[in-house]
């Protein structure tokens, strides 16, 4: 989850904990957005001089609670294939507990998933956007730094099909194999129920195929505000079953568990 040093999320990190041991849960991680080696701008991502104060926060949050709940210490790094040195770099300098390499911008600079870029996805092209972002999360897997590939089909956010499904499925399917032998888990991601698309990242067809290439998986709800801290959480195990899942990764200890 997130915290209001991305510039686009709301409510103290507090918020996310108190409603986290509300919902019963035993475990949540904060995944910020680590400042962006390319596009730097505000609104999308805490800045370099941010780092410190969100890893103190969230480690003091982590000692306050520890009786209650276990929190971690992740990051949302945005991947770009010419920063991987810088982002491993900053990665390597905090304790960080885990990594989710997440793909926001495509091409040039598009950052697809912005609520003001949907109109240009004809421009870029609908199947594009889909293919650069999937070859993209198949990079950020190989890289070996992120523990967790992030809402992998993030390019149908808007509610954009692919035309050239075939084409466009190929492309995904690439990209969970190299998922699979980097490693990496895939995060199944509630926020797309809450987006105009109306369904979770990944579908259900790659949470099916991911689940057949044996790659583990975690939950997130990707909240931006603490009213979405486990949003959906009930849902997504009985979908993550009826795809074939019978175990969810447990990110502190690295253990599989019963679903
Ligand atoms: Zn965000
Ligand atoms: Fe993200």
């Amino acid at each position: 989850m997130h915290t209001p040093l991305c510039g686009h999320a709301v409510g103290e990190p507090r918020a996310y904990v108190e409603v986290a041991i509300a919902k019963g849960m035993t475990e949540m991680g904060f995944a910020d957005h680590l400042p962006l080696s390319m596009y730097d701008q505000p609104g999308y991502a805490m800045r370099r001089h941010e780092v410190d104060g969100y890893v103190d926060a969230i480690q003091s949050l982590a000692r306050e609670y520890a009786a209650d709940i276990r929190i971690l210490l992740g990051g949302e790094v945005d991947f770009f294939e010419e920063t991987v040195e810088a982002d491993a770099a900053l990665l390597a300098a905090y304790p960080f507990d885990y990594a989710i390499g997440s793909v926001h911008f495509v091409g040039p600079g598009f950052p697809y998933d912005h609520p003001d870029s949907k109109d240009e996805y004809a421009q870029f092209g609908i199947d594009e956007v889909y293919i650069a972002s999937f070859e993209l999360a198949a990079k950020a897997a190989e890289t070996g730094l992120f523990r967790v590939i992030g809402h992998l089909d993030l390019a149908k956010k808007h509610g954009h099909r692919p035309v050239d499904e075939q084409r466009v499925a190929a492309a995904a399917a690439h990209a969970l194999r190299a998922i699979a032998t980097a490693g990496s888990a895939l995060e199944l991601n509630t926020a797309g129920w809450r987006k105009p698309v109306g369904e979770v990242y990944p579908s259900p067809g790659l949470l099916a195929e991911a689940a057949e290439l044996g790659i583990s998986l975690t939950f997130g709800s990707d909240a931006h505000d603490p009213l979405d801290v486990g949003a959906d959480f009930d849902r997504a195990s009985v979908l993550a079953r009826a795809c074939g899942y019978q175990r969810v990764l447990r990110l502190s200890t690295g253990a599989a568990e019963e679903l």
